[in-house]
């Protein structure tokens, strides 16, 4: 560490400051250390680490990623329980690692970030904390995950209904279901995973649907004790298995997004499936979608279509109109007493760039640039914004395999960004309006064609039809363009004192 860094560090500023203790900010901390950055934090608002896998706590809640391609390629966990985790024992993954690379004294729990600002004077993130504190840092990684914010749906009369209302990303645990009458709102990735898990206790199930998704047979099952055995004494053979999975994960990709004869084969495995399962013609016809499959995610479950064959669901098939006191209305008017609505409608993306706000250069508002859709370069770094990386930022999420796998993309590309910035103290990287420009160009033109857009309305895309959420092709062509960190597609700004000091020096030596 050179002498500027190590006087930085004495004034209480931090190399990296990291927002988030999921599956992004915990990766990159452990990288960090091992690549001997130590000077940072992790400002985590909650009590734990876990992000996503320790607020969602619905029954239910699992992956649809098979658990040995959710989880780090470096930190393999031979002990997963099930081909296909279940949320508690990924949140104990999420734990297992913090604990095992003594990360717990690195993070700063209970600490809500509350507005991040860039000082062109000092070339330091200023970030604030909820009670007052400015912590100063050189980097401000933002690995607060695109699902964080929970979408409420506007349902006319819902403020005035007397009985529960939960969405499934704020789940109240000690609320007990058995045996009440329960709606679901939602027929999404959450969805699928609450309804059967609920439906063997509720008194009565209405499920309103807006959109059948398009579904798939999982095929989970439980991981034998013998075959972790094996996981323990051949990691190789667990590496093996990671690698099949994925390449599985990324075949599929035709069929779910360019709109071909793979798309029909899909089609025709998913509206197959349905036929094995539902024999009520008139429940298949609601739950047959009319779209091109991947337009929305293609969702995995053995358990969704054979909870709603039971006697004690129904499915409205054309949403919900409005809700009074006690009860919940279909679009045709009839009014379903309930005690309890479940919201699985999904989470605010698109536009919803950074729960608090961030001011870069001239006091210019993420918000604001990112009002109509948000946008990267690469995902990660946004022009305007000097030494802010983002982790799951714009147009990385997957549509077809692994988010792990773009994290690790990116944390690869923020420890090159951070190595050159060490070498140059006193400066920042702000990636040039053009390469940003040019970049998201580039991006948006690869969605053309894509079932993405062809027609279906999903949360992928923003109010004017933009697709600010996905990766639009393979995962290893963002792995290949992350790879290397070019610093030519960066500005480098020198830091205002920096500039005024070396002005004096210049003056005194010139003098
Ligand atoms: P989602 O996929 O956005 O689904 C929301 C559901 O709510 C949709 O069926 C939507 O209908 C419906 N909806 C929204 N607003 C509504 C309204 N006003 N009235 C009636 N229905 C409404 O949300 P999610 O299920 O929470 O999943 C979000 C994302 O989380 C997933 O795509 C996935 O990336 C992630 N996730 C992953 C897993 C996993 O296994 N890895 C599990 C859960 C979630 P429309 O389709 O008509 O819009």
């Amino acid at each position: 560490m050179n002498t500027d860094n190590n006087s930085r560090q004495q004034a209480g500023v931090l190399d990296v400051a990291i927002v988030g203790a999921g599956f992004g900010g915990i990766g990159l901390a452990i990288q960090l250390q091992k690549s001997g950055i130590d000077n940072y934090r992790i400002f985590e608002q909650a009590e734990d680490v876990g992000g996503v896998w320790r607020d969602n706590l619905y029954p239910g809640a699992a992956c649809d990623v098979p658990s040995h391609l959710y989880s780090f390629s470096f930190e393999p966990n031979p002990n997963w329980g099930r081909l296909f985790s279940p949320q508690q024992e990924i949140h104990r993954y999420l734990r297992h690692c913090a604990d095992k690379y003594l990360l717990r004294r690195k993070i700063r729990f209970s600490s809500q970030v509350t507005a991040a600002n860039y000082c062109e004077r000092s070339g330091e993130w200023h970030i604030e904390l909820a009670g007052g504190e400015v912590q100063r840092a050189r980097a401000l990684v933002m690995a607060i995950g695109a699902l964080n914010v929970p979408q409420y749906p506007n349902i006319d009369g819902m403020d005035r209904f007397k009985g529960k209302v939960m969405h499934t990303a704020e789940w109240q645990t000690d609320y007990e279901l058995r045996g009440k009458r329960v709606a679901v709102v939602g027929t999404g990735a959450s969805a699928i995973q609450v309804i059967p898990s609920i439906q063997p206790k509720v008194a009565e199930l209405t499920v309103f649907q807006r959109t059948p998704p398009w579904v798939l047979p999982k095929h989970d099952r439980e991981l034998r004790a013998t075959e972790q055995l094996r996981f323990k004494r051949w990691p190789i053979l667990q590496k093996l298995i990671r690698r099949l999975q994925y390449i599985k994960m990324e075949s599929v990709l035709p069929a779910f997004i360019w709109d071909s004869v793979f798309t029909r084969i899909g089609e025709w495995a998913g509206r197959s499936y349905l036929r094995s399962v539902v024999k009520d013609p008139a429940l298949r016809s609601k739950l047959t979608p009319n779209y091109s499959m991947g337009c929305k995610r293609v969702l995995l479950s053995d358990d969704y279509y054979p909870a709603l064959c039971k006697s004690n669901v129904e499915v409205i098939a054309d949403g919900v109109a409005r809700m009074d006191e006690t009860a919940i209305y279909s679009r045709d008017g009839e009014r379903r007493e309930v005690d309890a609505v479940v919201l699985a409608t999904g989470f605010k993306v698109p536009v919803a760039g950074a729960p608090m706000p961030i001011r870069g250069i001239n006091g210019r508002l993420l918000a604001d640039d990112w009002s109509v859709a948000a946008e990267a370069y690469k995902g990660i770094t946004v022009s305007g914004y000097p030494n802010m990386l983002y982790l799951m930022g714009p147009n990385t999420g997957p549509g077809n395999t692994s988010v792990i796998f773009y994290i690790e993309s990116q944390i690869r590309y923020v420890l090159q960004y951070l190595q050159q910035l060490r070498k140059r103290p006193g400066s920042s990287l702000d990636v040039s309006p053009e390469v940003h420009r040019a970049f998201n160009e580039r991006i948006q033109k690869m969605f053309q064609g894509t079932t993405w857009t062809s027609g279906c309305n999903s949360w992928y895309l923003t109010e004017d039809g933009r697709n600010s959420t996905l990766w639009p092709g393979f995962s290893w062509r963002y792995r290949l363009m992350t790879r290397h960190f070019s610093l030519g597609d960066y500005r480098l700004i020198q830091a205002e004192e920096e500039q005024a000091v070396a002005e004096l020096n210049e003056s005194v030596s010139v003098g």
